[in-house]
C-alpha cells in the first residue's frame, strides 16, 4: 500500500472521510466528511480565517450565495473560457484531460501494446448547471459556481459602501465551489463538490505595487503552511508558464505539495489585474471604480488572490502527518489541527470512583477543547487509537488520583508522561497545545 491508499484506508476507518452516497453505489468525484474529518475540515477553515483575516485590519469576511445569477459567469469569462481539454479513447471512450500526461500513459498502459487512437482535444466546459424555479418549462439554467471569486467581486461596491475600507484592503470567502471535472480523483484532491478560502486582495493599478503585494501574499501564505507545521521540503513555489495560466491572471503561482503521486498544485496565487471589477462594471452597467481620498484620483482596482481549496490542503496536511514508528501508526497534525486536542481515560472502566473522577476531568476540559473519552480495552489499545487520528494529549486517571488529585499526561510525539495537577490541566495543555496565536 503507498501512503495515499493507507491515508484512504484509516480516513473511512477512523471516520475522517468516507465515499459520498456510498450505500447507494456512490457518486464520482463526491466525498462526505465524519466526525473527525468535520472537525478537521472546521480547524483547517479556523486557522485560515483567524490568520488571513481576524488578525488584520484591512481584511473583511464575506459570504455569497452559492447561486448567481447567470450573468455574472459570462461577465468573468467562465461560460466561455472555463475550459479543460478534453481527449476520448477511440477503443473503450473513456475520456481524460489532455494535459494529464500521467493519466494518459496509465491508460495507454492498460490497453496493452494495443494502438490507442485519440480523439482531438475539444474544450469541455467545468461549469455544473441546475435548473431553478418552481413551474415546469420556465425554469431558468444557472450555475453551481465554479469558484466562489466572483461573489466577492460582484459585491465589492456593497462593501465600500458599507465598510468604507481604504485601499489596499481584502475581501475574504470560504464556500463551496463546484467543478465538472473530466477525472475526479486521488481521493478527495480532485472532487467535483469542494471547499474553496480566498483572499481577493484590491490594490492600486500599479505593476511596481502589485509585483510587492504579490510576494508578500507568496511569502504569508507558504508560511501559513509551515506554521501548521507542514514540512518545509515538500513545498514549494512554481510559477504558471503563459499559456497555463487561467484566462484572467497576468501572472500566477502555485504552492505545491510533494503528494505520492506528484509535486501537485495545493493553492494558487494570482495576479488577475482589474479583470473581474472591469467585466462586470461593463456587463452589469454599475460603476465598480474606486475613488481614492488621498490621490484623487478615480481607478479600477487591481486584485492579486490567494486561492486555496479546503480539502486539497486537508489532504496534503494528512499526507504529511501520516508516520509509521515501531508499532504505531502517528497522525503528527499541528495540535491546532488535531481534531480532538485530547482524550480523557479512566485507567480501569470497572472502577467507578475512577469513572467519575475522569468523567469530571473530561467535563471541565470539554469547556475548552474538543475531548474524546475511551475506557475501551487496555491503556496501549487507547494510547494506538488515539495517536492514529493525531490526539496530541493522553491522559490517564489512575487510583493515586483520587489521592493526590493529578493525572498522568502522555505526549503523542515523544510518548513521554507526566504527571499534573487536575486543577492546573487546562493552562498546561493550552501551553503545549500552542493553542494562543502570535
Ligand atoms: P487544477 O489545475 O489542479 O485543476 P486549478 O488551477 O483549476 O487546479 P484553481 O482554479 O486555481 O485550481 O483553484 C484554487 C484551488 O482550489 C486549488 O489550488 C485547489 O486547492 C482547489 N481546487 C480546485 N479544483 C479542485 C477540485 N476539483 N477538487 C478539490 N480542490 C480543488
Amino acid at each position: 500500500m503507498d501512503s495515499l491508499e493507507k491515508i484512504v484506508s484509516l480516513a473511512k476507518r477512523r471516520g475522517f472521510v468516507y465515499p459520498g452516497s456510498e450505500i447507494y453505489g456512490g457518486l464520482k468525484g463526491t466525498w462526505d466528511y465524519g466526525p473527525l474529518g468535520t472537525e478537521l475540515k472546521f480547524n483547517l477553515k479556523q486557522e485560515w480565517w483567524k490568520y488571513m483575516v481576524s488578525r488584520r485590519e484591512n481584511i473583511f469576511g464575506l459570504n455569497a450565495s452559492v447561486l448567481m445569477n447567470p450573468k455574472v459567469w459570462e461577465a468573468s469569462g467562465h461560460t466561455e473560457a472555463f475550459t479543460d481539454p478534453l481527449v476520448e479513447c477511440k477503443v473503450c471512450h473513456e475520456r481524460f484531460r489532455a494535459d494529464n500526461e500521467s493519466d494518459i500513459k496509465e491508460h495507454e498502459s492498460r490497453h496493452k501494446g494495443k494502438k490507442v487512437q485519440w480523439t482531438e482535444p475539444k474544450k469541455f466546459n467545468l461549469l455544473v448547471e441546475a435548473k431553478l424555479g418552481a413551474v415546469e418549462g420556465e425554469k431558468s439554467t444557472v450555475y453551481l459556481r465554479g469558484e466562489i471569486t466572483q461573489g466577492v467581486h460582484v459585491n465589492f461596491k456593497n462593501v465600500l459602501d458599507s465598510m468604507h475600507p481604504k485601499i489596499p484592503f481584502g475581501i475574504a470567502q470560504i464556500g463551496k465551489a463546484f467543478r465538472n471535472e473530466i477525472t475526479p480523483g486521488n481521493f478527495i484532491f480532485r472532487s467535483r463538490e469542494f471547499e474553496q478560502m480566498e483572499l481577493q486582495y484590491y490594490i492600486k493599478p500599479d505593476e511596481k505595487e502589485a509585483r510587492k503585494v504579490f510576494e508578500y501574499w507568496k511569502k504569508e501564505r507558504m508560511n501559513w503552511y509551515v506554521g501548521l507545521g507542514m514540512n518545509k521540503k515538500r513545498l514549494r513555489f512554481r510559477q504558471h508558464e503563459p499559456d497555463e495560466r487561467a484566462h484572467y491572471a497576468k501572472d500566477a503561482w502555485d504552492i505545491e505539495y510533494e503528494t505520492p503521486f506528484g509535486w501537485k498544485e495545493c493553492e494558487g496565487i494570482h495576479h488577475r489585474g482589474d479583470w473581474d471589477l472591469s467585466r462586470h462594471s461593463e456587463y452589469s452597467g454599475m460603476d465598480l471604480s474606486y475613488f481614492d481620498e488621498e490621490s484623487k484620483e478615480r481607478f479600477i482596482p487591481w486584485v492579486i488572490e490567494t486561492s486555496a481549496g479546503v480539502e486539497r490542503p486537508l489532504l496534503c496536511f494528512l499526507l504529511d502527518a501520516y508516520s509509521e514508528e515501531d508499532n504505531r501508526v502517528v497522525l503528527k497534525l499541528h495540535p491546532r489541527l488535531a481534531p480532538y486536542k485530547v482524550a480523557v481515560f479512566p485507567l480501569l472502566a470497572n472502577k467507578p470512583e475512577l469513572v467519575k473522577l475522569a468523567q469530571s476531568v473530561h467535563g471541565e476540559l470539554k469547556e475548552e477543547f474538543t475531548v474524546a473519552w475511551d475506557a475501551r480495552g487496555n491503556i496501549g489499545k487507547r494510547y494506538y487509537a488515539q495517536d492514529e487520528i493525531g490526539t496530541p494529549y493522553c491522559i490517564t486517571v489512575d487510583f493515586d488520583s483520587l489521592e493526590d488529585k493529578a493525572v498522568t499526561v502522555r505526549d503523542r510525539d515523544t510518548m513521554k508522561q507526566k504527571r499534573v495537577k487536575i486543577g492546573e490541566l487546562a493552562e498546561y495543555l493550552k501551553n503545549y497545545l500552542g493553542m494562543t496565536y502570535n
